[in-house]
């Protein structure tokens, strides 16, 4: 029976249906394991993946309240930001005035002149 030629049906090895199926049997339960590994590692990515985007959607809300409260501290602080500006410019033009004055009066107004081209009195006029 088992000379080689016969399969374990007694029927031609190469030509036997039921090995045939066996075979098929066997190859598609191989292609069924590596579908299910598939899926596995598909759903073990897919659940990471909704992870990290829920961590992104958090780190996302966190950048937008601290934008939001850096708006408002801006938000805040321009008024007052306009007024020193405003009130700089006026210092500026008062010590230009009284440099004229000091001019004027026969004087020495260099100091007030200094004063008025400092960096900062740049940047109030500028
Ligand atoms: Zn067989």
């Amino acid at each position: 029976m088992n000379n080689g030629r016969d399969c374990k049906h007694g029927q031609l090895a190469r030509s036997c249906e039921i090995c045939g199926l066996e075979a098929e049997v066997e190859r598609l339960t191989e292609c069924l394991k590596n579908a299910n590994n598939n899926h596995e590692e598909f759903e073990r990515k897919w659940y990471l993946a909704i992870d990290e985007q829920d961590e992104l959607k958090d780190e996302n809300a966190q950048l937008k309240a601290e934008l939001a409260e850096a708006k408002s501290a801006f938000d805040r602080l321009t008024p007052h930001a306009e007024a020193i500006i405003a009130e700089r410019y006026s210092l500026v033009l008062g010590l230009e005035a009284a440099s004229c004055y000091i001019d004027v009066l026969g004087g020495d107004s260099k100091s007030y002149r200094i004063a008025i081209a400092a960096p900062g009195a740049n940047r109030v006029q500028g």
